[in-house]
């Protein structure tokens, strides 16, 4: 038995900042990863956005509870789950991400936690620095063989450690990186896997 792991925003559901930006008018919340790749740098982008805008965690987590995952996400890791077994590997925050994971079946995730104090989000913890690339190695330290998907840069630390596909990744993403298969939808990342 494999396992998949696999990016969450992007690849499974939308951007979940993205979507915050989206129904709270931030503009500064639109950038992801595909546009500041330095983690750290776009969170303190993101941080500062929420409290100059004054938006506290409880309306944001009403929000949150109305993020559904991309057309098509759920029966994709489905139709795999009996080859893999399925781990999504974000750079998301707990906080943020779990009604939208539970739509998708509740499959295991690592990713991060926020800090709230007061009911505003004040800051975050990453779990480890080179958090995607860490879990391929400790999953092969325990003797299994990974595949992982995603769409961006934070991507590629976890495709270069073991083996993996790109979907639905924008062109300039594709480029930095053409020795790396590309898939823009999942039916043929399906056939991919399942070696159809
Ligand atoms: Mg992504």
């Amino acid at each position: 038995m494999k396992i998949l792991c696999s990016d969450l925003e992007g690849t499974l559901a939308p951007e979940i900042w993205q979507e915050i930006g989206k129904e709270f008018k931030v503009p500064e919340l639109d950038l992801t990863t595909r546009d500041i790749a330095d983690f750290d740098k776009l969170m303190s982008t993101r941080m500062l956005a929420l409290e100059k805008n004054k938006i506290s965690f409880e309306t944001l987590s009403e929000f949150l509870e109305s993020i559904e995952p991309f057309d098509g996400a759920k029966d994709f890791l489905n139709s795999i789950n009996s080859h893999y077994q399925i781990i999504i590997v974000s750079d998301t925050f707990y906080e943020l991400c779990m009604p939208v994971v539970k739509k998708l079946g509740n499959f295991p995730i690592f990713c991060h936690h926020l800090k709230i104090n007061n009911g505003f989000i004040v800051g975050y913890e990453k779990r480890q620095e080179a958090p995607k690339k860490n879990v391929v190695k400790g999953f092969q330290s325990m003797d299994f063989e990974c595949f992982c998907i995603g769409d961006s840069y934070n991507d590629i630390q976890m495709i270069d450690q073991s083996s993996g596909a790109f979907i639905f990744a924008p062109q300039e993403i594709r480029d930095s990186r053409t020795d790396i298969i590309n898939f823009d939808n999942y039916n043929d990342l399906r056939s991919h896997l399942l070696n159809e």
